[in-house]
């Protein structure tokens, strides 16, 4: 199968041609065809899979084939997206397709001056990539009408449509035309996020092109057990041993992605950060340094989870594991990419015991467990498997304790093996149950 037999037009194949796609991939084999033939749709997909270019191209074909010019003010297509990065991410490769096209593109995020926006949106945009923040602030200042869209696109639907999004979508899809095409990509679907997604569908076409919530297979993942105060120095030893040379590192909180950073920088390490405290020019320029092999390490939070493409990065640490389950899947989806392979390590502690056993259930696999000399952990990480059950170990029972030969005071003498003496503390192999991975409130 080609690009040409799924019916895109020369323009387009000239610019996959300059960029080197030749097949096309599954989720494009058939994302292409439904989109361009006006069907809602709603897609399943790995990271990594190409679903980009499985919407953004049959879009750009329907832009140009079809439809009036654009208006002052107004927006044909609209790419909703999560994060800011991912928004500069997206609009680049539609930049890409659209080299041969005479249509407008631009993409709109928060954290920079919305003035320069407002100037680009005055003629009118074809095709606008936007997180949703964003756009409503320009909504609301009467810088952009939607009466010309004809197509929405959720890109990472999930966390689109997550709490932490949806009064921002619920506000735009009142001021959208009832009458459009409405396209959901995501690499991950929870039961509810369906049930909502064919609320807001027409008739829409699904498409899963791998089995839900599985990583891609291209990445290999381990686990090393830690004590958690020791992660730092731990991943400062794996790295020299293994002579890193590219790492992304996510860790959970923005003080912890601070921390690590100053830790590595104080050791003379090439490291930086990027967090949703830091302002936007910041983030970006870190992450075009880390893609530009000009640092070596980047710690993030899950601000960088999702949907980068970081061309052959090698490997992925999990500093600490993610709050929610989905996220593992997308982190560790920044390396293995388009086809290449790529290593995943998570350092884990006591602590993260029901995280990891979320994960193992999710991705419905039980990760392989190592442990490196020197730093093996005092508190022990209880067993876990992909049944989401967490298995601690009975403890040793404790000797009671004794003053007087064997004979202990308890208001009257008793003989050991008396009946009425007490149980000697045996913990009882106990299951626990797996992890809530419901939504969460908290910006990453
Ligand atoms: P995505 O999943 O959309 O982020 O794409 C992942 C990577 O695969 C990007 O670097 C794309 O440029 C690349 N890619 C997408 N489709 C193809 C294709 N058909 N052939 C070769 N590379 C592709």
């Amino acid at each position: 199968m080609t690009f040409a037999t799924l019916g895109l037009i020369e323009p387009l194949l000239r610019a996959l041609e300059t960029l080197g796609y030749q097949t096309p991939t599954p989720v494009q084999a058939q994302a292409i065809p439904a989109v361009l033939a006006g069907r809602d749709l709603m897609a399943a997909a790995q990271t990594g899979t190409g679903k980009t270019a499985g919407f953004a191209l049959p879009l750009l074909q329907l832009l140009a084939m079809e439809g009036p010019k654009v208006s002052a003010n107004s927006v044909r297509a609209l790419i909703l997206v999560p994060t800011r990065e991912l928004a500069e991410q997206v609009h680049e490769a539609v930049r890409q397709y659209a080299e041969n096209l005479p249509l407008s593109t631009y993409a709109v995020y928060g954290g920079v001056s919305i003035n320069p926006q407002m100037m680009k949106l005055r003629k009118g945009v074809d095709l606008l990539v936007a997180t949703p923040g964003r756009l409503l602030d320009l909504f609301r200042q009467n810088a952009l009408k939607f009466n010309q869209l004809q197509t929405l696109v959720l890109d990472e639907a999930d966390r689109m449509l997550d709490l932490g999004f949806s009064e921002e979508l619920g506000n735009i899809y009142k001021a959208l035309p009832k009458k459009r095409q409405t396209l959901l990509f995501s690499a991950t679907f929870s039961d509810a996020i369906r049930t909502l997604a064919g609320q807001m569908l027409n008739d829409p076409l699904s498409i899963e092109v791998s089995p839900r919530n599985v990583a891609a297979n291209t990445v290999k993942q381990w686990v090393v057990t830690v004590d958690k105060k020791r992660k730092p120095e731990l991943f400062v030893h794996l790295m020299r041993k293994g002579k890193w040379k590219q790492v992304l590192v996510f860790a959970k909180t923005r003080n912890g992605v601070d921390a690590l950073v100053e830790k590595l920088q104080g050791l003379g390490i090439n490291a930086d950060g990027i967090h949703g405290d830091k302002p936007q020019a910041t983030r970006q320029r870190a992450l075009d340094r880390f893609k530009a092999s000009e640092v070596q390490i980047l710690v993030a939070t899950d601000v960088a989870a999702r949907g980068l493409d970081i061309e052959d990065l090698p490997l992925v640490v999990n500093f600490d594991l993610p709050i929610v389950a989905e996220d593992y899947i997308h982190r560790i989806g920044r390396t293995g990419r388009a086809g290449a392979t790529g290593q995943a390590i998570s350092l884990v502690c006591a602590d993260e015991v029901n995280l990891l056993s979320a994960i193992e259930t999710l991705t419905r696999q039980t990760l392989t467990r190592q442990m490196e000399q020197d730093f093996e952990p005092e508190h022990r990480v209880p067993d876990t498997d992909a049944s989401g059950q967490v298995v601690k170990k009975p403890k040793k029972p404790k000797k009671p304790k004794t003053s007087s030969g064997g004979k202990r005071n308890l208001g009257k003498w008793v003989e050991s093996g008396d009946a009425s003496a007490p149980e000697p503390s045996i913990k009882p192999v106990r299951k626990v149950p797996v992890f809530n991975t419901g939504p969460r409130k908290r910006k990453p």
